[in-house]
């Protein structure tokens, strides 16, 4: 006999069987994909809460240097980023869709919105 891994009911089959119903597959899998996609939920907030700190303090700083510690204040997590741009002269920015910053020694910041 083998036991569904779902509801617990055993049931006769092949032995790699899984589980007793079509019934109890689904519902099994469509817990997990709601699980695995949760996570991607989760991520997706703070990438979009990080966009729009970025927009809020682009807004008030412009492009002048400002401290991480401002950005991380205003809810800024900079774990979190879509891309890494590379400027034509090299430089390296940290992006959140299409705005970004440079970091600069000393923990300051400088952040440029993408034109293209
Ligand atoms: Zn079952």
């Amino acid at each position: 006999m083998n036991t569904c891994i779902e509801c617990g009911t055993e049931f006769a089959g092949r032995s790699n069987q899984k589980f007793c119903s079509m019934k109890c597959k689904n519902a099994y899998h469509n817990r997990h994909n709601k699980a695995k996609e949760a996570k991607v939920i989760r991520i997706n907030k703070i990438l979009h809460k990080n966009w729009t700190t970025l927009h809020r303090l682009y807004e008030v700083y412009r492009s002048s240097p400002i401290s991480m510690d401002i950005a991380k204040a205003h809810g800024f997590n900079h774990d979190f980023f879509t891309h890494v741009h590379h400027s034509p002269i090299g430089e390296k920015y940290t992006m959140a869709y299409d705005i970004g910053f440079k970091h600069h020694i000393d923990n300051q910041i400088q952040i440029i919105v993408s034109h293209d």
